[in-house]
């Protein structure tokens, strides 16, 4: 790498500090900067403050201007990088060794995981909970742009229309442990249902009952969407976000390779056309050019990859709870993300094309999305459980936000997810959540850090089975 590259890398994290919440949207809105996922605003002592990952250039420049800072670690330090952190060979010996999670390991016992799944690895712990528990498990109809067949999995039997609940991971690709933690997540389970036990997430605990009720929600995941970014990520510790398809890149520019696929959703796809043009000037909203993190692709649904989370929500047509784990920010994301909810107007909705050209803008009163009461009541009900649960776990901070949080997206899977109702009649509501595991910023967890992670999100999802049912699966 030359020293160029090396200037131009993201790999500062910090926190930047501001006194109100609107001076921080004025941030998001002025600065291209790697805000994670979405930007988020965490309350501080008298004011706010946002976390980003920034390069050596950018922090200079951060010096020039108002904004008061501080350097929280280098996200690529020794520990953190995929030689210290990334599995070699295949521990799963080709689907012969089952993965075991930790909630299911007797307290006291070995708490030890290993490093986080190579690629390779993640296909042959899906063959072994396959061969070990008998469950389903199905290639995705979408070959990647380098070809690779992801595989899905169901645990509730034949028929289709008893799944209600789709868990995915390893969407953006620098955002390790997602897939692990998912497949731990269903190894714990299987394995308490085999050996009639419950499950312990440091001080969270599941009864042997709470088990069979999360299996009969009827629950299908597809642990491994981005298969290309991941395994680019892991070779080259480069942060790497999106996918690996070069359909829009520069020849020899790397950082135009790939589109954002939690962009590339069919969901306000054309944020140029459907925000306000203020709004739609920041890069973290969605970006149509292929250099920034946020590229969307050529159209709404380009991706093989975007298609394949779609394609199982058309294969399980009674679905009704979604959840797309991502990190790293310490929040369980509900509906909507395009703006801020209102239960009051349902003519003010993404479908109306008279209010196209003016969403977006947070405290406005020109614009805010509809949801139903009840729905709302909901997934804020739901959220709150989830994040209750993961910070029992071990102490961690959790909250459950609206997706809109500090500022928009468009084409993001939480909202394409709710959305489907409402714009294709027939379809099933789905409500949409995004987990944000881990720590701001945290994308590479130290060895440590990532077996946090796998417990915090073992109880997460475990609170998540058990809430949507509750609130009603059918
Ligand atoms: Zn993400």
């Amino acid at each position: 790498m030359s020293k160029n590259e090396n200037d131009d890398a993201k790999t500062v994290a910090i926190t930047i500090h501001a006194p109100d919440r609107e001076t921080l949207r004025e941030l998001v809105r002025t600065h291209s900067f790697d805000f994670g996922c979405r930007p988020k605003a965490i309350e501080v002592d008298g004011g706010y403050s946002t976390p980003a990952l920034v390069s050596r250039r950018q922090l200079a420049e951060l010096g020039k201007e108002r904004f008061d800072f501080e350097v929280v670690f280098d996200a690529i330090s020794d520990d953190r990088t995929g030689e210290a952190t990334i599995g070699r060979g295949d521990r799963f010996d080709g689907g012969r060794t089952p993965p075991q999670g930790l909630g299911s390991r007797p307290r006291g016992g070995s708490g030890d995981l290993g490093p986080i799944m190579n690629v390779g690895e993640i296909g042959s712990a899906m063959d072994a909970l396959a061969n070990e528990y008998g469950i389903s498990t199905f290639g995705l109809p979408n070959a990647t742009a380098e070809g690779k067949v992801s595989q899905g999995g169901s645990i509730g039997g034949i028929d289709v229309g008893l799944y209600h609940l789709y868990l995915t991971a390893g969407v953006h690709a620098r955002e390790r442990g997602g897939p692990d933690s998912l497949i731990y997540f269903i190894s714990d389970l299987l394995h308490a249902r085999k050996h009639s036990t419950g499950l312990v997430y440091g001080a969270k605990s599941y009864t042997h009952a709470d088990v069979i009720r999360a299996l009969n929600t009827g629950i299908v995941f597809f642990p491994l969407v981005n298969p290309d970014g991941v395994r680019w990520d892991q070779q080259t510790d480069s942060l790497w976000r999106k996918n690996r398809n070069p359909a829009s890149a520069t020849p020899g520019v790397e950082p135009t390779v790939g589109v954002d696929i939690n962009r590339n959703y069919d969901f306000l796809w054309d944020y140029r056309l459907h925000f306000d043009p203020a709004v739609a000037a920041a890069t973290s909203l969605a970006s149509d050019n292929p250099v920034d993190e946020t590229f969307h692709g050529q159209g709404p649904f380009s991706e093989a990859e975007t298609r394949n989370v779609a394609w199982v929500f058309d294969q399980f047509p009674r679905v009704r709870w979604y959840m797309d784990i991502h990190s790293a920010a310490g929040e369980i994301l509900y509906n909507w993300g395009d703006d801020n909810n209102q239960v009051s107007d349902p003519g003010r909705t993404f479908r109306n094309p008279a209010w196209d050209g003016k969403r977006g803008a947070a405290g406005a009163d020109a614009y805010q999305e509809w949801i139903e009461e009840q729905d709302y009541g909901r997934v804020r009900g739901v959220a709150g459980r989830v994040a209750g649960a993961m910070h029992t776990v071990g102490g961690r901070q959790y909250k459950g936000l609206q997706a809109f949080g500090l500022y928009a997206t468009a084409g993001a899977s939480d909202d394409y997810a709710y959305s489907r109702f409402s714009a294709n009649p027939g379809t099933n509501k789905a409500y949409g959540f995004t987990m944000e595991f881990g720590y701001p910023t945290n994308f590479y967890p130290t060895l440590t850090e990532f077996h946090q992670n796998v417990q915090d999100i073992g109880a997460g999802l475990m609170e998540f089975c058990l809430s949507a049912d509750d609130a009603g699966l059918a």
